[in-house]
């Protein structure tokens, strides 16, 4: 079993943490957050006074941290030229295109290998050990990352070179908010037209109009398997990290000169109801300004 360093104990790093610690590997733990660092130690983690003394004599250090510019900070000032040479780096965060191939590019210069690893599958797949890893870096990284994943995870997908990963979670995530939105306009539409929305899930549950906000995330309450709509839209995925995804979906579209007119116009949706203050709200809720 191996010694871990995981720095960043949110929502989805603090079950991330616990399932290392749960399979046998020796956890240190360290997030900014004092609740944060008693839940983990209750979770079978050991608590590090810093994310430097995180990544001390560490095989492998995690991080699950909020944004782009905090993955950079912690490597810059905590972990490179501190963390042993034969540490491999394993970022988990959602962050920015262009700051992942950065930092795994610094990482490379100074002699450790890295990738990045951002999920799909939210709190409680953190929590239950079922989340999708898509891992950017080396055939070797990767190799070395998968043992790690696996235990923190359903399936782990090399999707490229440093990078690729950051790429495949917006591209997944951009479908995604526009998806939702078209579900939810089918179900008012449907609704305002006479047809019992129960009967457009069960038809277009089995067409062509079928996807995973249809069928596995329903925005219709009392249609479908569970989902926030029955919760009030309480739980689930944040309006507010749709956003943030959407908009480093248009960050990295505008770089490169890619046209992602649906994309674009999710984001201003998902922007607007943003602002009327439901960030906190399952991002299916949209439904309701539509
Ligand atoms: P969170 O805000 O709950 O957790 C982030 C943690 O990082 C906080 O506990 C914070 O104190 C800590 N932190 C910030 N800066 C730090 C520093 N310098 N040193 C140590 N700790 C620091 O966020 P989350 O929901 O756990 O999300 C983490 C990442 O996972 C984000 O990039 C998010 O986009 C992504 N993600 C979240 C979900 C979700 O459903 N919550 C799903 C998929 C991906």
């Amino acid at each position: 079993m191996a010694r871990i360093g995981f720095v960043g104990l949110g929502n989805m790093g603090g079950g991330m943490a616990a399932n290392l610690a749960k399979a046998g590997h020796d956890v240190h733990a360290f997030d900014l957050s004092a609740d944060a660092l008693e839940r983990a130690v209750a979770a079978g983690c050991r608590a590090a006074g810093s994310a430097a003394a995180a990544g001390e004599g560490a095989e492998a250090i995690v991080t699950m941290l909020p944004a782009g510019k905090h993955v950079a900070q912690v490597y810059h000032d905590s972990v490179f030229g501190q963390a042993p040479a034969s540490a491999l780096l394993i970022d988990c965060s959602t962050i920015d295109v262009a700051t992942a191939k950065q930092v795994a590019a610094e990482a490379a210069a100074r002699g450790y290998a890295a990738v990045d690893a951002p999920v799909s599958g939210g709190i409680a797949a953190a929590n239950a050990g079922t989340l999708t890893f898509m891992v950017g870096g080396s055939d070797e990284a990767f190799g070395r990352a998968k043992v790690f994943l696996d235990t923190m995870g359903k399936a782990v997908i090399h999707a490229g070179a440093s990078g690729a990963g950051q790429a495949a979670k917006i591209c997944n995530n951009m479908v995604l908010g526009a998806e939702m939105i078209a579900t939810c306009e089918a179900f008012l539409l449907a609704d305002k037209l006479g047809l019992d929305p129960q009967k457009f899930f069960d038809i277009a549950s089995v067409s062509s109009g079928q996807s995973w906000s249809l069928t596995s995330y329903a925005p219709w309450p009392g249609v479908g398997p569970e989902t926030p709509a029955d919760r009030d839209y309480q739980g689930g995925f944040a309006t507010a990290l749709m956003l943030k995804d959407l908009r480093l979906a248009m960050e990295a579209a505008s770089s490169v000169g890619a046209d992602t007119p649906m994309g674009a116009k999710a984001k201003e949706l998902y922007e607007a109801f943003d602002q009327e203050g439901n960030g906190g709200l399952d991002f299916s809720a949209i439904i309701r300004t539509l």
